[in-house]
């Protein structure tokens, strides 16, 4: 019997409470930063299976120590979306919240943070419940605020590198648009570097009879949208990918008035540092010479916000989990995914203990459906073989490190 066979023994009885857990989470989502049910459901159950538990930054994490070896780190983000869910599944949520802003707004699980936390939780009472063929401590980690980037920032800064012991290795995985229990690995940039900018220009407001009179922002503006698309075009050489995207442009009330600012919302995303510096820089430079141009009374302003770091898997470490992965699923469960143009602040947490790190893909859907995307308000992962393949995966990959019979 291999470690993973033993410490696996148990499923069919975690897959029990994991199914009840899971409809339980996704009946009752939380927003990003108010995952205070979710983490005291979380902190509960760690707590029961035999972890040192503490909250951390609005987050948790679990320590398993099992004597001297590697230490893992998995980690599984909580938070849900402002969504309304119309997927129609018979545990679907209809819970509702007042924002940030003062709107009230539907709550869905739709980017499938349900399955993460239920995965990692079952992975974590089988890690603990079989203690004899492996050696170290193995830290289950559930992060809030995800889908702001704020997160896993929010633990680095509360301290969480004088909290746990440093990893050797880092895990999280994503529930995505794949065939359910399939598992989609990758080397190097995985994920993009993603930037969002709230750029301020300003005008000179007057009647609109009297152009003249004023510098109009409305047309500053056009002129801006329309050059930024040249940077990927005209600055990146040829074969690097990058998206700029101007997803909002405010400016003025009515027919007649030229007002005096304008402001554009943008978001980048990049696969490299050197390309993020050349984007932004590039912005900035189109930005600032346009006004110029206008003869804008005014310098524009730039507010960076919702920034998330580059995901770039460590090959060795890829290489690692994807070989035990293709052991233990066989090869035709596990495959090489493409990088996502999407983002996620993970990273942070390897990157705040220099560990090196692999993200993976967790198929949710049935072979040949047209799976609904992440975020969408009909996206709905099936529970199995999804919620059974993510707890595997997870218990596989920490086994790759900490299993006696592989050392
Ligand atoms: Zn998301
Ligand atoms: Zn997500």
């Amino acid at each position: 019997m291999t470690a993973v066979t033993e410490v696996l023994a148990p499923l069919a009885t975690t897959r029990r409470w994991q199914e009840d857990l899971y409809v339980q989470l996704h009946q009752h989502p939380e927003l990003s930063l108010h995952e205070t049910r979710t983490a005291a459901e979380i902190q509960r159950r760690l707590t029961d299976f035999g972890y040192d538990v503490t909250p951390v930054g609005g987050g948790i994490v679990g320590v398993l120590r099992n004597g001297d070896g590697p230490t893992v780190l998995m980690r599984a983000d909580i938070d849900a979306l402002p969504v309304t869910e119309r997927t129609g599944l018979p545990y679907a949520s209809t819970d509702t919240t007042v924002d940030d802003d003062g709107n009230t707004v539907g709550l869905m699980h739709a980017c499938g943070h349900d399955v993460h936390i239920t995965t990692l939780l079952g992975a974590a009472q089988l890690l603990a419940t079989t203690r004899d063929p492996w050696r170290g401590t193995f830290i289950a980690l559930f992060q809030p605020a995800e889908e702001t980037a704020a997160g896993a920032a929010a633990m680095v800064d509360a301290g969480l590198t004088d909290t746990i012991p440093r990893p050797d290795v880092a895990f999280a995985q994503h529930v995505l648009g794949y065939r359910a229990g399939h598992l989609g690995l990758i080397a190097g940039p995985m994920l993009s570097c993603a930037d969002s900018i709230r750029i301020t220009l300003f005008g000179s407001g007057t009647h609109g009879s009297m152009p003249q009179l004023g510098v109009d922002p409305i047309v500053l503006a056009a002129a801006v949208v329309q050059r930024l698309q040249g940077i990927v075009a005209r600055e990146l050489p040829p074969g690097e990918r990058a998206v700029i995207t101007v997803g909002a442009l405010n400016a003025g009330t009515k027919s007649n008035v030229i007002p005096d600012r304008a402001t554009l919302l943008v978001n980048t995303r990049v696969y490299s540092e050197q390309t993020r510096t050349t984007v932004l820089r590039a912005i900035e430079r189109i930005v600032r010479a346009e006004c110029e141009a206008s003869g804008s009374p005014e310098p524009p302003t730039f507010e960076y916000y919702d920034q998330f770091p580059l995901t770039s898997n460590d090959p060795a470490t890829t290489a690692r989990v994807r070989a035990a992965f293709e052991q233990h699923f066989g090869t035709d469960r596990v495959f090489t995914m493409d990088p996502q143009s999407a983002s996620e602040d993970f990273s942070r947490i390897p990157d705040a203990f220099g560990t090196p790190y692999t993200y993976w893909g967790l198929g949710g859907f049935p072979p040949g459906a047209q799976a609904a995307p992440n975020h969408s308000p009909f996206f709905a992962p099936v529970q199995q073989p999804t919620l059974t393949a993510g707890t595997e995966a997870a218990v596989v990959a920490a086994l790759a490190y900490l299993a006696t019979d592989v050392r």
